[in-house]
């Protein structure tokens, strides 16, 4: 077995089967990848309940809201001003591509749907693999910087590697569906937020054993 799927394996039997992303609905889900963009989830969290809490959370909605208010909406989420842009770049999107419904991004070639996002304001690899992958449930894998500081440590790629290179290492070690890609990257966000942190928790880490990085601390479980 090679060491991504090992990782993977090792991960879901020590936290269980994460079943994520923390939204309900698709169109909440491409809202949340705008959101979470250089800020945590709790900021994005209290910027999405303001929006529900005031009815707005539909892409028509958005849409005729005026900048300045979204933007009070979504303070929480930080560096709100930008953020409002994009949402609405986003939104006419996805009014204007994919009649309103971010889900008929898999009605479309993954590669056509990805480049199509890819020229939205405000919208990167990771934005557009996420919305891919967690709303229209299409087979491609997510990074982000907690993948590349797990791939670093455990030394089973290097993690300064161009975004596009490391997706591919991923998707071509591991089956090819979409449902392992978004299982595999809830875990490896979850291991990072409570063991593998900026300082990481190695004593207890379950992976400890599979670790370069811990090893050389002569870290003992
Ligand atoms: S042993 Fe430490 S560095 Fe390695 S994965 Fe676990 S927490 Fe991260």
């Amino acid at each position: 077995m090679n060491e991504f799927l090992q990782l993977y394996k090792r991960l879901l039997s020590a936290q269980g089967q994460l079943n994520w992303w923390p939204a309900t609905e698709p169109f909440e889900v491409a809202v949340g990848a705008i959101l979470t963009q250089n800020t945590s989830w709790t900021g994005v969290e209290a910027a999405i309940a303001n929006l529900k809490a005031a009815d707005l959370m539909t892409p028509a909605k958005i849409a005729d809201l005026p900048i300045e208010e979204l933007a009070r909406y979504i303070r929480p989420s930080g560096y709100f001003n930008i953020k409002a842009k994009r949402l609405k770049s986003l939104i006419k999107f996805i009014i204007g591509d994919l009649d309103g419904d971010v889900t008929n991004l898999a009605n479309m070639p993954l590669h056509h749907g990805r480049k199509a996002l890819l020229a939205v304001n405000g919208v990167g690899p990771e934005t557009a693999d996420s919305i891919l992958l967690y709303c229209a449930n299409l087979p491609i894998f997510v990074i982000d910087a907690y993948t590349r500081r797990l791939v670093g440590r455990l030394e089973i790629a290097d993690p300064t590697l161009p975004y596009d290179e490391l997706r591919i290492l991923f998707e071509s070690n591991l089956p090819y569906m979409p449902e392992i890609f978004n299982e595999f990257h809830a875990q490896i966000v979850i291991h990072c937020k409570n063991s593998c942190k900026k300082q990481p928790l190695c004593a207890n880490c379950p992976i400890l054993d599979m670790c370069a990085y811990g090893t050389r601390q002569g870290v003992k479980q």
